[in-house]
């Protein structure tokens, strides 16, 4: 993979979490979650988490600058020097141009975004039915992929978390900040002609066969 920049575009639910962390594996490069470092900081009730809070448990989008800087100093850590990926970032036209503003002063090149696709219908099922282990990060689903044990993880038996913000009414917000801010970002990627789709629709581990495969040629 040439790009040192992966950018993970898709709608809530669509696997860009899921599919990041098997790319981050393969290739050695971290993952690097918005998401995850504001979930973090509102669990600690830090300064960012304090601010982030409330928009997060409304599925509104954090302001651009805050996201942007917790971003920026993510990428300047040492494991970021080989390559990395955005997972979550950017989700609006601002902190796009943010982003290519940032690869070019650092001189780390275009980035190479993927765009998972995933049918609306499809969304509800797999956001409502998450469930993530808070201590090694796997991802399951109460209807597709359900833990062996009910609600314990199969890699260490920790208790799963239900999102906050995994119910109908967050969710629907969530997807029409999607629609509102995000999905523009496919129309600016497709012209700069740095895009590439994925069928996301498919099986988890079929994806992610898909991508590395694509990944290694790319
Ligand atoms: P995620 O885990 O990616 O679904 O993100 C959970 C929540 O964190 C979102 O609903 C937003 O409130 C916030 N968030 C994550 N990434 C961003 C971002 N790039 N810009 C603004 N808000 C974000």
């Amino acid at each position: 993979m040439r790009a040192q920049a992966l950018i993970f575009l898709g709608p809530p639910g669509a696997g860009k979490g899921t599919q990041a962390r098997e790319i981050a594996k393969e290739f050695g490069i971290p993952q690097i979650s918005t998401g995850d470092m504001l979930r973090d900081a509102v669990k600690k009730q830090t300064p960012l988490g304090l601010a982030a809070q409330a928009k997060m448990e409304a599925g509104a989008l954090v302001p651009d600058e805050v996201v942007s800087g917790i971003v920026e100093e993510r990428v300047a850590e040492p494991d970021s020097k080989k390559g990395f990926i955005l997972d979550g970032f950017p989700r609006t036209l601002v902190q796009a141009k943010f982003v290519d503003e940032m690869l070019q002063r650092r001189g780390r090149g275009s980035p190479l975004v993927v765009n998972i696709d995933v049918p609306g219908d499809v969304l509800m099922k797999r956001l409502t039915g998450r469930r993530t282990c808070p201590k090694c990060g796997e991802i399951y689903n109460i209807y597709f992929s359900p833990p062996t044990e009910n609600e314990a993880c199969d890699k260490d038996g920790t208790k799963l978390i239900h999102r906050v913000d995994d119910n109908e009414d967050t969710i629907r917000q969530r997807l029409v900040a999607y629609e509102d801010q995000t999905r523009p970002l496919i129309e600016y990627y497709t012209k700069k002609r740095l895009l590439h789709e994925v069928n996301g629709a498919k099986d988890p581990a079929t994806v992610a066969v898909d991508l590395i495969n694509f990944l290694k040629k790319a």
